[in-house]
């Protein structure tokens, strides 16, 4: 076949899969090329929607034509994407995204976490936006998943838990298709004495007669617990089956993890905080936990997730991610067996509002999310619902 007719192909196929409009002939041709498309400018953009409230959006140009786009981004993200990542990405090769993270976490001698690995997060996750656009593919495929669908669950922070109040609405909640729910049991602690673990373990048993036994329940003490009030915890409620506990210490309390997990049933949970695969390893192979929760935002990204889904696949062990944003672990869950990833978590009251200034918001219709056909994350600004749009510095926005 002539150099041309392969082009032609390559082209036709591109177009059956809806990209092609999207794509000029040079970023085609690029992309199918081992290298050539690199990286011309990296802006944050500060999108101001109607009514004023501003998000950070990170936008990779290519000089393809195409640009990835990802957001919203947090603060801290943004500080290190402007200040560190920002000149490093200037001509770089959007399709080496593995090597130029592997260079990034050997570039200082503080990337193990915190909010270099958030900036990092950010970046990994707009290559792999510009990789689909480029190659008009959605992220999931890329990363070489089936499912069109992923099944959320209910994470209930910021409801009432007045008895009547929380009965009703995990009740409406499973009526609308959530299988699992997940309250939280973050206001009491130590200093409440064994009046407080009575008090949590109530929350557990009118949950429990309220939606019966096929709804999983899961419960976040967001690291307000000892371990002894832990263990009281758990002793009281292992006969109303919890799904998991999740945090009852911060993560930085290891042996408090290990020793919980011997002395229970109940799986348990943690992982929002935790930066990058090493931090994963460390509680696996302690067996300390059951469920990894990292969040594709702030433990390095969706490259580095994918690598954490292997590692707990190998200890048997889920991982459903943190939901402080759903579009990279949307697409990393789709991605990968349901024994490993069974479930995103679904933050309902914050994910209302959180993409105002987007087209097609994630929103789960009986308890699902569908993944977008759309390449990269699917990711569109909808200009209607905005007042102003501009890049800025992080001092800026
Ligand atoms: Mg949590």
């Amino acid at each position: 076949m002539t150099d041309y007719l392969k082009r032609r192909n390559f082209l036709a196929g591109l177009a059956a899969l809806g990209a092609a409009p999207s794509l000029s002939v040079s970023a085609v041709t690029s992309a199918g090329k081992r290298t050539g498309v690199k990286i011309t400018k990296v802006e944050m953009l500060r999108v101001t929607a109607k009514g004023g409230r501003k998000v950070l959006y990170l936008k990779l140009h290519s000089d393809a034509g195409v640009a990835g786009l990802y957001g919203p981004i947090d603060n801290e993200a943004a500080l290190m994407v402007d200040q560190f990542f920002k000149r490093r990405l200037i001509g770089a090769d959007p399709l080496a995204s593995e090597a130029f993270w592997d260079r990034m976490f050997r570039a200082s001698r503080h990337s193990r976490g915190s909010h270099y690995l958030m900036g990092l997060s950010a970046v990994d996750n707009a290559l792999w936006d510009l990789k689909g656009r480029l190659l008009g593919l959605p992220v999931y495929r890329l990363l070489g998943g089936e499912r069109r669908k992923v099944r959320a669950y209910a994470s209930c922070l910021g409801f009432s838990q007045e008895p009547a109040a929380l009965q009703a609405k995990a009740r409406e909640l499973k009526a609308e298709g959530y299988r699992h729910q997940k309250w939280f049991v973050r206001d009491r602690g130590p200093s409440h004495g064994p009046a407080g673990v009575v008090e949590d373990a109530k929350v557990v048993r009118l949950l429990r007669e309220a939606v019966g036994d096929d709804v999983d329940l899961m419960f976040d003490a967001f690291w307000q617990w000892d371990l002894q009030y832990a263990l009281a915890w758990t002793r009281r409620v292992e006969q109303y089956n919890p799904r998991w506990i999740e945090e009852p210490f911060q993560t930085a309390n290891l042996d408090a993890f290990i020793e919980l997990s011997r002395e229970t049933s109940i799986p348990v949970a943690t992982g929002e905080h935790f930066y990058s695969r090493w931090d994963v390893h460390k509680f696996l192979k302690a067996d300390a936990i059951m469920v990894v929760q990292a969040d594709p935002e702030w433990c390095g990204g969706v490259s580095e997730l994918v690598k954490m889904c292997t590692l707990a696949s190998v200890h048997g062990v889920n991982v459903i991610p943190h939901g402080h944003s759903i579009h990279a672990a949307m697409h990393v869950v789709a991605s990968q067996p349901v024994k490993v990833c069974p479930l995103v978590e679904y933050l309902i009251q914050k994910m209302r509002s959180y993409y105002h200034v987007e087209k097609h918001p994630p929103r789960p219709v009986n308890g699902m999310l569908d993944l977008p056909d759309r390449p990269g994350f699917g990711i569109e600004l909808d200009e209607s619902k905005i007042e102003d749009i501009r890049p800025v510095s992080w001092q800026q926005q």
